[in-house]
């Protein structure tokens, strides 16, 4: 069994793609080719946000709004403490600082409460001059912008939506990536929408931001292509990868999210008696990135895990060390007492398999064995 099956996926649609691929071939426009831009207002249309400028990656995609917001030494942004190291390792990049801030125990995402403490601290402090908080729509679920939003406005802070998992979720019928000033996704293959390499996007309806992201992505570039007005990167999204999306679309929007809502469903059904179970909150849709469940400790975690890879099911531990411990991040100081929520997380978590192509006879076998072990 595969943790998340790209094979089953590419069967499925492969008419689709590969006339797409031919097309890109035959056309040759490999770099910013016609596909970029119809996959952009695709998105833009979809997320009901102006501006969409796709370009390399995800880690890239966030650098480039914190360079258009002028981020850097002195500054701090904050980054939750349980996520991918790149929502922390972008924001060091910019030379500004992380600070790591705990998350909910059920939803995994930002605690708002621990937030606006870490803020006021951070603010007392007089260290770092607040920027930005970045959070992350971790595992598919949207975080709590309701109230992650009344903080940033409270303390006059930017929003960087981190929906690198989140495309496709929803909160009240609002689309993920639409939350941020700046909301960034990545199209990584094992990503919700998944390309065949690397692939990002960036969304706001800034028309200044937007106008400074494009300049960024392309060498800074001004008026035209040899008119370099800033030091940027090159940081763009190949037509090919483009071609794959919009072949891939069409599916994500029509089935592959119901599906996985289903099959998060028939997980819960089957599994909430013997482990814990992920929460999505009122109103809020997931586009299940991950389906992570939770153990009592860190021995009973591994065990299962060992149980179920030796009956052939792949199951991953996403995350296995708080941001807060990376060595990278070690220069900096940090206030762990706060950090109490990831730092349990971290020896809790186990991840199913999970993506629209798992088949019903799978998840109940994967169901019986996690019974089975509970049991013994
Ligand atoms: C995958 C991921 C990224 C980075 O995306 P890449 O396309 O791999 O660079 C950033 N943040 C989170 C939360 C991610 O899961």
């Amino acid at each position: 069994m595969e943790f998340r099956d790209l094979k089953r996926q590419y069967q499925a649609l492969q008419t689709e793609i590969d006339a797409g691929i031919q097309e890109v071939l035959r056309n040759t426009d490999f770099i910013s080719g016609k596909k970029v831009s119809e996959l952009e207002e695709k998105l833009a249309a979809d997320t009901g946000v102006r501006h969409v400028i796709s370009c390399a990656n995800g880690t890239d995609a966030l650098s480039l709004a914190l360079m258009a917001w002028g981020i850097g030494p002195k500054d701090a942004v904050f980054v939750p403490d349980f996520t991918f190291f790149a929502s922390g390792e972008a924001v060091a990049l910019q030379g500004a600082t992380p600070i790591f801030t705990d998350v909910r125990e059920d939803t995994y995402n930002l605690d708002p409460d621990k937030l606006k403490i870490a803020v006021e601290n951070v603010f007392r402090e007089k260290k770092w001059t607040p920027r930005a908080i970045l959070a992350v729509d971790l595992f598919g679920q949207p975080a709590e912008y309701d109230a992650i939003r009344r903080i940033a406005d409270e303390y006059g802070l930017l929003l960087l939506e981190d929906g690198a998992q989140g495309f496709g979720g929803q909160i009240h019928g609002k689309k993920a990536c639409s939350f941020g000033d700046i909301a960034t996704t990545s199209f990584f293959p094992a990503k919700p929408l998944g390309c065949y390499g690397d692939g990002g996007a960036v969304f706001t309806n800034n028309d200044a931001w937007a106008e400074l992201i494009r300049s960024y992505r392309i060498h800074g570039k001004g008026r035209y292509k040899y008119d370099n007005v800033r030091v940027g990167m090159n940081s763009r999204l190949d037509t090919l990868q483009a071609a794959v999306l919009l072949a891939k679309y069409n599916a994500f929007c029509s089935y592959e999210l119901e599906q996985v809502n289903r099959i998060a469903d028939r997980y819960a059904q089957l599994l909430s008696e013997c482990v814990k179970i992920p929460v999505i909150l009122e109103g809020y849709r997931s586009s299940w990135a991950q389906y992570t469940i939770q153990l009592r400790n860190e021995q009973e975690r591994n065990s299962l895990q060992q149980y179920l890879k030796s009956h052939g099911v792949p199951g991953m531990v996403y995350y296995p060390k708080p941001m807060h411990s990376q060595k990278a991040f070690e220069a900096y100081e940090m206030d762990e007492t706060d950090l109490t929520v990831t730092k349990q997380l971290c020896k809790k978590v186990l991840s199913l398999p999970m993506h629209p192509y798992l088949e019903d006879s799978e998840i109940v076998q994967i169901a019986e064995l996690i019974r089975e072990w509970a049991g013994r």
